[in-house]
């Protein structure tokens, strides 16, 4: 490793540090935990998931989806990037955009069925586009969500924090009502949701596996599960859980310096 490569890898460390510290801070005031079974007799709901790549709506939240799913809620999954960037190692294939939109379909219908729309970024650069963040504010001013999941503020991966971000922007300041429920893929996140979803486990896991392309490189459907029964452990549900950082809507400005 020449020095400059490990000068660079040092610096990421110290800018995730330094972005934890900043994280703990703010979130303080919103840290009380909490189980939200889901199941429970509520009006039905709009939902939204916002997903930077064919997968990480089933990785990250695939459990609350079909829980949402069996409850009668309207679920609508936005995809932001095309999923594109090949492998690392492997060639880049024209058709893998296609490949992995059937592939979300599948992992959809496995989880009870949503509606959906790609935006067709190109994956792999964190992008923060305008035509995203008008795209999202579409969306949201349709679909006026109860909820809307997205990868959490500190989660590792450029397209991740670029659709954070895209959603900050699409919110412009508060929706009243809204939930934003951030889901973990890269970074583990300091919960204060835990979600049972032992009865929805197989689902999740077949969801995943849809991914076919992606499960070639890596093993995420075993990597979630262990994670699952690991959240379900600490947050105290004793059986498999998703777990997520939830604050109004209104509250994300006070992230903005993160
Ligand atoms: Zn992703």
């Amino acid at each position: 490793m020449t020095p400059w490569s490990r000068f660079r890898k040092s610096a990421r460390v110290l800018r995730e540090q330094l972005g934890w510290r900043r994280f703990l801070k703010l979130a303080d005031p919103f840290l009380a935990r909490s189980i939200d079974p889901i199941d429970q007799q509520r009006r039905p709901e709009s939902i939204l998931v916002i997903a930077p790549h064919p997968d990480d709506e089933a990785i990250g939240c695939g459990g609350v989806i079909a829980l949402h799913r069996k409850r009668g809620d309207a679920v609508h999954v936005l995809y932001t990037t095309d999923g594109g960037r090949p492998a690392r190692g492997a060639a880049t294939d024209s058709n893998q955009p296609a490949t992995r939109r059937t592939e979300a379909l599948r992992g959809l219908d496995i989880l009870g069925g949503a509606t959906q729309e790609f935006l067709d970024l190109k994956d792999g650069q964190g992008d923060i586009s305008d035509t995203g963040v008008k795209a999202i504010a579409k969306s949201i001013e349709a679909k006026k969500p109860d909820r809307i999941y997205v990868p959490w503020m500190l989660d590792n991966h450029r397209d991740h924090k670029a659709s954070f971000e895209m959603l900050r922007k699409a919110l412009a300041g508060s929706i009243p009502g809204t939930a934003i429920w951030q889901y973990e893929v890269w970074t583990p996140l300091v919960p204060n949701r835990y979600v049972p979803i032992a009865s929805v486990l197989d689902l999740k896991e077949r969801a995943i596996r849809a991914h076919e392309t992606q499960m070639k490189s890596h093993d995420y459907a075993s990597a979630s599960l262990g994670l699952a029964h690991y959240r379900g452990l600490q947050g105290g549900v004793d059986a498999a859980a998703e777990a997520f950082f939830a604050i109004p809507a209104e509250k994300l400005e006070l992230f903005t310096e993160l």
